[in-house]
C-alpha cells in the first residue's frame, strides 16, 4: 500500500492511499493534484474521505465525482458537498482491503471526524484532517478547548507507530512556537532539526507518529510541569489540562 502526500494551495496535503491499482484520496481541496497523481500512476479512484467542512479540504470533490467510482464518505453533522455517505462516531467502512474506524474529533469545527486504519500489514494509518497537526492542533473555529483537549486524547491514545497525515504542512511554525512553550524538551529540538531539513531538501515532515507528537506536541502535552508553567504565564486561568489547552491556543493565535 502506498501512502503519498499530494501538494495543494500553498500548505495543504492531499493525502493518497493505492495498492497500485485503486487509490482513495483524503479531503481534495482542488481536482487538478489528484487527477495529475491518478493519471501519472493509471490509478483509479475509488474513494474519497472529507474529515470536514472547509474549502480548501472539498472544493475538488464535485469535480473528481467524474472519475470516481466509488462513494464520497464525509461527517454526517457537517455540510459536505451532496451526495455523499454521513459518517458518525464508531462507523466502519472497507477501503482497498482496508478497514477504517471513524473517530469523531470536533474542536476546529463543530463535526469533524477523523478516520483511522490498523487492519493492514504496514503501520496503522490516521486521516485527522486539521484537528492534529505536527507540533500543534487546529484552530478552535467551532468548537471549545475541552472538545479539541477531548478529540487529542482520544487520537493520543492510538498505537504509538500509527502514521499522522495532517492536513497541512504547519510543522515548522508550530515547533517554533512548541519550543517556545517548552524550551526544556530535548526531543522537540532535535525533531525540529529533523524538519528544519526535510524542508530545506523540499520534502513533507509528514507523516509524523502519535508517538512522536505526544513527545513534541505542546497540545498533548498539557499536564507537563514546563507547558503548564507556560500557560499559567500566558493567561491560563488554572492548571487543568483543558485550561492549559485554552491558553496555549489563545497564545499561538497571536504568536508570530
Ligand atoms: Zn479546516
Ligand atoms: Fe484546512
Amino acid at each position: 500500500m502506498n501512502l503519498t502526500a499530494l501538494p495543494a494551495f500553498s500548505d495543504n496535503y492531499i493525502w493518497m492511499l493505492d495498492d497500485g491499482r485503486e487509490a482513495v484520496v483524503v479531503d481534495p481541496g482542488e481536482a487538478a493534484p489528484v487527477e495529475s497523481a491518478l493519471d501519472a500512476r493509471a490509478l483509479a479512484l475509488v474513494g474519497i474521505l472529507v474529515t470536514h467542512h472547509h474549502p480548501d479540504h472539498v472544493g475538488g470533490v464535485d469535480a473528481l465525482r467524474k472519475r470516481l467510482r466509488g462513494p464520497v464518505y464525509g461527517p454526517a453533522r457537517e455540510g459536505i458537498p451532496e451526495p455523499f455517505e454521513p459518517l458518525v462516531d464508531g462507523d466502519e467502512i472497507d477501503l482497498l482491503g482496508l478497514r477504517f474506524r471513524v473517530i469523531d474529533v470536533p474542536g476546529h469545527t463543530a463535526g469533524h471526524i477523523a478516520y483511522f486504519t490498523a487492519s493492514g500489514p504496514q503501520p496503522p494509518v490516521l486521516f485527522c484532517g486539521d484537528t492534529l497537526f505536527s507540533g500543534g492542533c487546529g484552530r478552535l473555529f467551532e468548537g471549545t478547548p475541552a472538545q479539541m483537549h477531548a478529540s487529542l486524547a482520544k487520537l493520543g491514545a492510538l498505537l504509538g507507530d500509527t502514521r499522522v497525515c495532517c492536513a497541512h504542512e504547519y510543522t515548522l511554525s508550530n515547533l517554533k512556537f512548541a519550543r517556545e512553550v517548552e524550551p526544556g524538551n530535548q526531543a522537540l529540538r532535535d525533531y525540529e532539526a529533523w524538519c528544519v531539513r526535510e524542508r530545506e531538501d523540499r520534502r513533507a515532515t509528514l507523516p509524523s507518529s502519535i508517538a512522536r507528537e505526544l513527545a513534541v506536541n505542546p497540545f498533548m502535552r498539557c499536564t507537563e510541569p514546563e507547558v503548564v508553567q507556560s500557560a499559567l504565564g500566558h493567561g491560563a486561568t488554572g492548571d487543568t489540562a483543558v485550561e492549559v489547552l485554552a491558553a496555549l491556543r489563545q497564545w499561538k493565535n497571536d504568536y508570530r
